[in-house]
């Protein structure tokens, strides 16, 4: 996917401050933060958003999952939220698959 940022980043053809990596994924931190934490977690495999998940492509987003609980019990986070948008409508503006890590802030009353 040669137009695609977020690529880049796991290539290291554009930089990021990572935050965890295994083989399936990446988090790293948002480069626009809209909360005190907001890390990215990401599959390393691409794929559009969370419309494309099926059976045979979900482990990765199933870890990415896994590594928000794990990013959020190393930064002492007891209270977070994960989200991803998925198309134009919903805020999506990259169009490869990745889960908003949010906390720091009072979020009960917004949704991101
Ligand atoms: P979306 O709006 O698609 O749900 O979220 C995309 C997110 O990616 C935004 O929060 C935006 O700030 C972040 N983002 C876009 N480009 C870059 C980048 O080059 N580096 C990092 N770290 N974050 C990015
Ligand atoms: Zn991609």
């Amino acid at each position: 996917m040669p137009d695609c940022i977020f690529c880049k980043i796991i290539a290291g053809e554009i930089p990021c401050k990572k935050v965890y990596e295994d083989e399936l994924v990446l988090a790293f931190h948002d480069i626009n933060p809209q909360a005190p934490v907001h890390i990215l977690i990401i599959p390393k495999r691409h794929l559009p958003g969370a419309a494309e998940l099926a059976p045979e492509n979900s482990a990765a987003a199933a870890r990415c999952l896994e590594a928000a609980a794990q990013i959020a019990k190393e930064q002492g986070l007891e209270s977070f939220r994960v989200v991803t948008n998925n198309g134009k409508g919903a805020g999506q503006t990259v169009f490869h698959l990745h889960f908003h890590l949010l906390a720091g802030r009072d979020l009960t009353l917004q949704l991101a």
